[in-house]
């Protein structure tokens, strides 16, 4: 695992092989990397996807968790103009457009305040008519959005010279911008979408049950997880420093079979996850392999 945190950044991830004795890694250029644990921090949007395939498959639980929640889009459309035409000044910053289409071109921002002089205009939409804006040409909204300007400040403002249309729905690395809990979303949901199936654990802001949405969610849930996977490794790694103190004296005693013997490996290498997981030793309060 250290090896992939360390030298293999812009890789993209496209297959995860799970056991019971590690994960293995395959990325889109046919690398294979071999760990011991993973911690997967891609988008809600994107566990939705197909990019990255599990096999086996993830648990019905955690596949109807992922489905439940909802990927909200939020578009942030910057135009920039030869010379500025909107109020500026104290207290001037923010502007409505209403039109008989729900969120059709609505919040609008200038610049002014943050990057004086840049003469951009900031225009937000969200999931529907990000969407739609996103399957159009860039000339498309361009056209749709100075129509909206004009109607707000007449026919002799400028064209925008500019126009950034940012696409977090089609990018297949994002396929949205952050979660969305529904409202009858519950804690058990949560749970879920955190819960680490096998050797694979789950971050991201949309693991964080009060800051999902966030860059602090993000953040926060992260530094969740990695304690909870040292957690993992420690007691894994104490019980099987135990297990080969064990082993020699079971053997000399003979009062084991090889079979019991077996099965006593088995447990500390097979079943930790799951019985730290099951004991709320995790940080996990209730059973849901
Ligand atoms: C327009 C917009 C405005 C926002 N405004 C705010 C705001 O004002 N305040 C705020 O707190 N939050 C805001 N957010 C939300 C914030 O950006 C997210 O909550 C935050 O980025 C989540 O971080 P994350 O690490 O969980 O996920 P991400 O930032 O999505 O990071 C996941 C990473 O995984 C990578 N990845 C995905 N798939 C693969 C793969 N198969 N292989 C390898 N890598 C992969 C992605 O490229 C990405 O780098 C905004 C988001 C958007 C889109």
């Amino acid at each position: 695992m250290a090896e992939l945190l360390c030298t293999d950044l812009r890789q993209v991830v496209r297959e995860l092989q799970h056991s019971r004795n590690g994960v293995t890694v395959i990325t889109e250029d046919g690398c294979v990397y071999e760990a011991n644990y993973v911690i997967l921090s891609v988008s809600i949007g994107v566990l939705k996807s197909d990019l990255i395939s599990f096999r086996p498959f993830l648990p019905r639980w955690k596949m109807e968790a992922i489905e439940t929640c909802d990927v909200m889009v939020y578009t942030k459309i910057f135009l920039k103009f030869p010379h500025k035409f909107w109020p500026c000044g104290p207290g001037k910053e923010f502007f409505i457009y209403a039109h008989e289409r729900r969120g059709y071109y609505t919040f609008w921002q200038h610049m002014e305040n943050a990057f004086p002089g840049s003469n951009i205009l900031v225009v937000t939409l969200t999931n529907g008519e990000s969407k739609r804006v996103e399957a159009q040409s860039d000339e498309e909204t361009l056209k749709e959005a100075m129509g909206v300007l004009r109607d707000m400040f007449g026919p002799n403002i400028p064209n925008a010279t500019e126009i950034l249309v940012p696409r977090w729905w089609n990018n297949r690395f994002q396929r949205g911008s952050y979660s969305n809990y529904p409202i009858i979303s519950n804690h058990q949901m949560f749970q879920n979408i955190k819960a680490p199936v096998g050797r694979i654990f789950f971050t991201g802001e949309h693991t964080s049950e009060r800051f999902s949405g966030y860059v602090h969610g993000g953040y926060l849930a992260g530094i969740d997880t990695s304690k909870a996977l040292l957690e993992e490794i420690w007691k894994e790694r104490k019980i099987e420093s135990q297990n080969h103190l064990l082993e020699p004296l079971l053997a000399l005693t003979g009062s084991l079979t090889l079979t019991q013997t077996e099965a006593v490996s088995s447990l500390h290498k097979c079943d930790i996850p799951t019985r730290l997981y099951l004991s709320g030793k995790l940080g996990l309060p209730e059973a849901i392999l």
